[in-house]
């Protein structure tokens, strides 16, 4: 199967998630198909690596929680370490924290102080962008630790939400725009 057929088969709409009016992308179904779970692990790793295909990061970060269940088989593949940023109030060592908007109230994410060495490169994977406020301010704690930011890949990119936009001057990959 190509992965434009991955993608279509494994994400599914459920109308009135989280909230009326909302229609969430599910991706359960394409995380339990195998091949397909594969192929989107290897399409993402794709954006950690150099023109000639070797891998060029040395860290991955996934943003809790779907983030995790992508981040960490990509870290794998790259040969990178894995690197976690949470909600806040879940990590148990020193964080730093960044705060962002959301459409009721504010969010805040957090990873631990120490998760970088100096100018480590970092690959930033999630599910889906949005808004882009979740990953706009993945990337502030990423330089906020001295590490510099590689570029970001989701699997799907909602394209009527700004999230591109608000990202303007970032490197964002997409498996799948709708
Ligand atoms: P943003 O900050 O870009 O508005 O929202 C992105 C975050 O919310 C991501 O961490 C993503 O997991 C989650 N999210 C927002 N909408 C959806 C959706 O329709 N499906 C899924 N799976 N996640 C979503």
């Amino acid at each position: 199967r190509s992965l434009e057929q991955v993608l279509a088969d494994g994400i599914r709409d459920i109308p009135d998630y989280p909230q009326e009016g909302v229609v969430f992308k599910d991706i359960t179904p394409l995380l339990a198909d195998h091949t397909g779970f594969g192929q989107v692990v290897e399409a993402l790793a794709a954006f950690g690596t150099d023109d000639d295909g070797n891998p060029a990061v040395d860290k991955v970060v996934g943003i809790e929680a779907r983030g995790f269940i992508l981040a960490a088989p990509v870290a794998l593949a790259l040969g990178a370490g894995f690197v976690p940023v949470r909600k806040k109030g879940k990590l148990p060592s020193a964080t730093y924290e960044e705060s962002y908007a959301l459409e009721y109230g504010e969010a805040t994410i957090e990873v631990h102080q120490d998760a970088f060495a100096p100018g480590d490169r970092v690959l930033v994977i999630d599910d889906v962008l949005a808004t882009g406020g979740t990953v706009e301010a993945c990337l502030r704690l990423i330089r906020r630790c001295g590490a510099e930011v590689a570029g970001t890949a989701v699997l799907l990119e909602l394209s009527f939400l700004p999230g591109r936009k608000r990202l303007d001057g970032e490197q964002v990959g997409a498996l799948l725009t709708v």
